[in-house]
């Protein structure tokens, strides 16, 4: 294992996105390629470790083959308004799934129906809707919005991760009909199986830089006995190949993957984006070697300083 940081970015985001306008991380190299190691900065040293195995994994080279040669992906709608939800959705890559971004803070139910009718005609009555509140609703909220926000949307696929805990979720689970998709259960938890024993989703929502690395992400898939999604944790092109890789590798892909999310971001590490097309990403251009070229202008000294520090801290945490 020999790893090197090669560059630090900080680009653009279209809509603001956890209350960030734009996203950062550092790309690294080593002996068969490039990955990429971004944490959220809410993340500490430990917990990512992780991501810093899965930058490790990919700049080795070390991914399992695929079986499949395209995944379907859902564009991303973020709290925004109906008309610019509308938009997204028509410039969406072809994409006949729409995740909807709901409970962002001021973010009334008012708003979250009118986004949803407006992606619900966006998409036409064929297309699948899913919500995202990031686990910001309390139960009681939940069961209210759920029901109200089903009707809206025409139908939803899934809520991932109403509620926060996972006591929590399996509640909402039981007393309401809309699937529950679980995700910060599964990324932040210390046993990304809990959620799983408790009965508490329907869906299992996984990252490959937060579980570290497609090779440990492929060996919980094995152990989780419900649907996966794969969703990428807004990476740049070059961390949404890792990705790519876990969702061509898994054996059973039901549900459209959240991994064009390249299309949220207003510039990228690489001249060719790798985002979908009729709601697909080749799995063949993804991984095609060698990649495509960088082309980014590289992060401030501040911010490419707080990179290399970190780098030090989790490598040293790699031992
Ligand atoms: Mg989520």
């Amino acid at each position: 294992m020999t790893i090197r940081p090669l560059a630090v970015f900080d680009v653009p985001l279209r809509t603001s996105f956890r209350g960030q306008s734009r996203r950062d991380g550092m790309l690294v190299a080593g002996n068969a390629g490039i990955g990429e190691f971004s944490p959220f900065w809410d993340y500490g040293d430990k917990e990512s470790a992780a991501w810093l195995r899965c930058a490790i994994e990919a700049a080795d080279g070390d991914w399992p083959a695929p079986v499949r040669g395209e995944i379907p992906v859902n564009v991303t709608v973020p709290a925004v308004s109906a008309e610019e939800a509308h938009a997204i959705v028509q410039r969406g890559g072809g994409c006949r799934t729409a995740k909807v971004k709901v409970a962002a803070p001021g973010d009334g139910v008012g708003a979250e129906v009118a986004r949803l009718e407006a992606v619900r005609d966006a998409l036409g009555p064929g297309g699948r809707i899913r919500i995202d509140a990031n686990g910001l609703w309390d139960v009681d909220e939940a069961l209210r919005r759920l029901s109200r926000l089903d009707r809206a949307a025409g139908g939803l696929e899934y809520a991932e991760q109403p509620v926060m805990s996972i006591e929590d979720l399996g509640i909402v689970r039981r007393r309401q009909q809309v699937p529950i998709a679980a995700d910060e259960s599964i990324r932040r938890a210390d046993d990304p199986l809990r959620v799983i024993r408790a009965e508490a989703a329907d869906i299992a929502v996984v990252k490959v830089q937060p579980l570290g690395g497609v090779r440990e992400a492929l060996r919980i898939a094995e152990r989780i006995e419900i649907p996966i999604v794969v969703s990428s944790a807004l990476e740049s092109s070059i961390g949404l190949r890792a990705g790519i890789a876990l969702a061509a590798a898994l054996p059973e892909l039901p549900y459209a993957c959240g991994l064009g999310t390249a299309m949220l971001l207003e510039q990228d590490v690489v001249d060719s984006p790798l985002v979908p097309s009729e709601g697909v990403m080749s799995v063949a251009d993804a991984l095609a070697v060698p990649l495509p070229e960088l082309a980014f202008e590289p992060a401030n000294e501040e911010i490419t300083h707080r990179w290399l520090r970190r780098f030090d801290r989790v490598m040293s945490l790699l031992g």
